[in-house]
């Protein structure tokens, strides 16, 4: 008896048509920009991430494939400093005229990329402003405040549930970011060292000083490799911060001549809260 119910069950399941998600479509560059989609919308919206987890935003090429998603969204939010969104707008125009592009960096006050030390550089690959403006809470309110106008604009329907969840979503960010000002209020030593220079807007805002050991986006020289263990030493830095898609090999170098450690942060993750509570322990921790 139990075996034919068990086999009754599954004709059943089988039987079930694929559920189909109805939802609209949000299409956002990077993931944690979907944090803030998901906090603003609920499950009112089908939410679309171009930069899969592992690849890096600074040089992502999308795939044909993704230009399908494209085509259905109703809503584009851009980090509005990234290159590889730059070079996806005019093949937009023809697939989807009615795409709505918001630009989530509008009224940051950007803060300019890398000077180039060395000669003979690329400079094809080289954003002008630093990006990573989704890892300071300052920002971030800014990002979350250009997301509720896009969302309200595209899906004007729900308009009065995103702005009651944008303002829960406001308090939120607000505490995040007094929580780090008290974690890092008796941080004596206000320098870091990072790999890839992804808290640039994090260190202006809680008066940190970030020192990266990558060069204009690429692998540290010997000759930069040798400034930045002499800065370490004075400054007495023995942590380097590197994220967790990128090769440990010249930062693990590094700790071994500060007698130090590498420490991984993870500024790509969905769960911002988290990730920013996490990057501020590890300061924190810092001696
Ligand atoms: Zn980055």
């Amino acid at each position: 008896m139990k075996k034919y119910l068990y086999i009754i069950v599954l004709v059943l399941a089988a039987c079930q048509p694929k559920q189909k998600d109805a939802r609209e479509l949000v299409t956002v560059s990077i993931l944690p920009q979907k944090y803030f989609v998901d906090q603003i919308a609920g499950d009112l919206l089908q939410v679309n991430v171009l930069v899969p987890p592992g690849s890096s935003p600074h040089n992502y090429s999308i795939l044909p494939s993704q230009m399908k998603d494209m085509a259905k969204s109703k809503v584009w939010l851009q980090i509005g400093l990234l290159t590889f969104e730059d070079a996806i707008g005019d093949k937009l125009s023809d697939i989807n005229k009615d795409l709505t592009i918001i630009n989530c960096s509008e009224e940051i006050d950007p803060i300019a990329g890398s000077e180039c030390e060395e000669e003979g550089h690329d400079h094809a690959h080289h954003e002008a402003y630093d990006p990573h403006i989704w890892l300071a809470p300052a920002e971030s309110k800014i990002i979350a405040q250009n997301t509720l106008k896009a969302l309200k604009a595209g899906f004007p329907q729900h308009a009065t549930i995103f702005d009651t969840n944008y303002e829960r979503l406001i308090s939120k960010i607000d505490s995040i970011s007094a929580l780090i000002d008290q974690k890092l209020a008796s941080l004596t030593n206000r320098n870091i060292l990072i790999f890839h220079p992804a808290l640039g807007y994090y260190a202006r805002q809680f008066a940190l000083t970030q020192t990266a050991l990558e060069l204009d986006g690429k692998e540290p020289s010997p000759k930069h490799m040798k400034s930045i263990v002499d800065l370490a030493r004075e400054q007495n830095i023995r942590v380097i911060f590197i994220q967790k898609e990128f090769d440990a090999e010249n930062a693990q170098q590094l700790a071994r001549e500060l007698d130090g450690e590498v420490v991984i942060i993870d500024p790509l993750d969905y769960d911002w809260e988290k990730q920013l509570l996490d990057i501020t322990d590890k300061i924190a921790a810092q001696k």
